[in-house]
């Protein structure tokens, strides 16, 4: 399956693409945790990028589609792959249509989480991130490590990420609205939208996608 999960930032995108990569066996391609690495390796890819994250803002368009190109290039997604964050505006959107285009491929569902503006901040700026892996999450009162500071899952250090803090979230939420909310009705267009709300339990919320995700698939 080729899926694209969209979201305002805090819907648990990260968190759900995790589950639902394992669960449909394809890999989970994050455009932000590729930043993120390329920042932790100082390449200059990521010194391209640092600011504007930083500032809660979209990382250029020339930057970001021919990273995004080269990721879905690896053998690992030739069958399929779960995009987290990617694409973020209609001119992405527009790039990987033509980029699947060319191989005579197609997505099969955009699944859209829902999550309401003031839990989006809550859950943002309480929210810690091991360095092993961006898969571990946490929150400080909604989901604390047993111990402070330390990932349950491999003891990994937890920090909280430099564009978690609620005046760049406001921006993010911003850019969510004006850039990315019109790839929803861009694909809603090709009949390609499943939305569910990302409230409640993570495994709750796991269970209602993938049944949208095969609602999808069978119609
Ligand atoms: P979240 O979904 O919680 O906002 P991400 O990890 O997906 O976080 O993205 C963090 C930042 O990385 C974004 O605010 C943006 O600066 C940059 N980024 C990620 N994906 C893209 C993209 N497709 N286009 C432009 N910038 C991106």
């Amino acid at each position: 399956m080729r899926i694209v999960l969209v979201g305002p930032p805090g819907a648990g995108k990260g968190t759900q693409a995790a589950y639902l990569a394992r669960n449909l066996s394809i890999p989970h391609i994050s455009t932000g945790d590729l930043f993120r690495a390329n920042i932790s390796q100082g390449t200059d890819l990521g010194k391209q990028a640092r600011a504007y994250m930083d500032a809660g803002r979209l990382v250029p368009d020339e930057v970001t589609i021919g990273m995004a190109r080269d990721r879905m290039a690896q053998p690992d997604a030739a069958g399929g792959f779960l995009l987290d964050g990617f694409p973020r505006n209609v001119g992405q959107a527009e790039a990987l249509d033509e980029m699947l285009r060319s191989e005579s491929l197609k997505l099969d569902a955009v699944l859209d989480l829902e999550v309401p503006e003031d839990e989006v901040v809550k859950r943002i700026a309480g929210r810690r991130i091991c360095r092993n892996d961006s898969a571990h999450v946490f929150h400080v009162t909604y989901n604390p490590p047993k111990a402070e500071g330390v990932c349950d899952a491999c003891g990994g250090e937890l920090y909280q990420r430099d564009d978690d803090t609620e005046e760049t979230v406001r921006t993010r939420l911003e850019v969510y609205h004006t850039q990315t909310e019109p790839i929803i009705d861009y694909y809603r267009a090709q009949g390609l939208v499943v939305t569910i709300s990302a409230l409640g339990k993570v495994t709750d919320v796991t269970e209602r996608a993938m049944e949208a995700l095969e609602k999808s698939d069978e119609g």
